[in-house]
């Protein structure tokens, strides 16, 4: 049997510097304001000083497809499940007038501050994702959280399929606004 003794060193010491950094800006007493209300609503809510090391978090906080709009915190990323939970979030911006949010499909465009925001409200599409072919077969409803691949799989048993970027992981409805 081969042992390797500088195996478990290595990991302790890998492992931290791969956490996001997560409470690097500082959050207003408006944002804290904003969230709290998305949250007393029902939608899922999760907070950068709370959640950091929550999945959903760290998935809507850190995957884009420029590392450069992950540097940016947000207060909270939320994740409306449907068009009600939208109506809600949107409700308890116009509260807060002063913060920022940014809507997060897939995170594919590459501008800093499009799809990710610093200190503000995030809200990931990611819970929005189902593909609902119509009764006639004719059209289909893509939520814009969805990937291509998903759709395509939806609608593959019907032998339809969805016109899309090549690559199916991405998830990238904008393109269709
Ligand atoms: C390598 C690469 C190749 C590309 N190739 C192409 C191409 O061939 N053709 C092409 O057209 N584009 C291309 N793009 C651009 C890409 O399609 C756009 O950036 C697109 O907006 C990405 O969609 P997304 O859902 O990932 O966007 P996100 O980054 O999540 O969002 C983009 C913008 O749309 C807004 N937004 C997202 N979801 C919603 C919503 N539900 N309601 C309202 N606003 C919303 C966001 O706030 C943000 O401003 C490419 C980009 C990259 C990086």
């Amino acid at each position: 049997m081969v042992s390797y003794p500088g195996a478990f060193t290595n990991i302790c010491l890998v492992l931290p510097l791969a956490l996001p950094i997560a409470v690097a800006t500082t959050i207003s007493l408006a944002a804290k304001a904003a969230c709290a209300a998305i949250a007393a609503d029902g939608i899922e809510t999760l907070t950068s000083e709370a959640d950091w090391l929550n999945g959903d978090y760290i998935t809507a906080q850190s995957h884009y497809w420029s590392a450069a709009n992950a540097d940016l915190i947000p207060a909270c990323a939320v994740f409306p499940a449907n068009a009600h939970d939208v109506s809600g979030i949107v409700t308890a911006l116009l509260d807060q007038p002063g913060v920022n949010f940014a809507v997060k499909s897939g995170g594919h465009n590459p501008n800093v501050g499009y799809s990710c925001v610093d200190g503000g409200v995030l809200i990931s599409m990611s819970k929005i994702s189902s593909t609902v072919l119509s009764e006639d077969k004719k059209t289909a409803q893509v939520g814009t959280g969805s990937r291509w691949l998903g759709a395509a799989q939806a609608l593959e048993p019907y032998n339809l399929t969805v016109v899309s970027g090549r690559i199916g992981t991405y998830l990238r409805p904008s393109v269709l606004i």
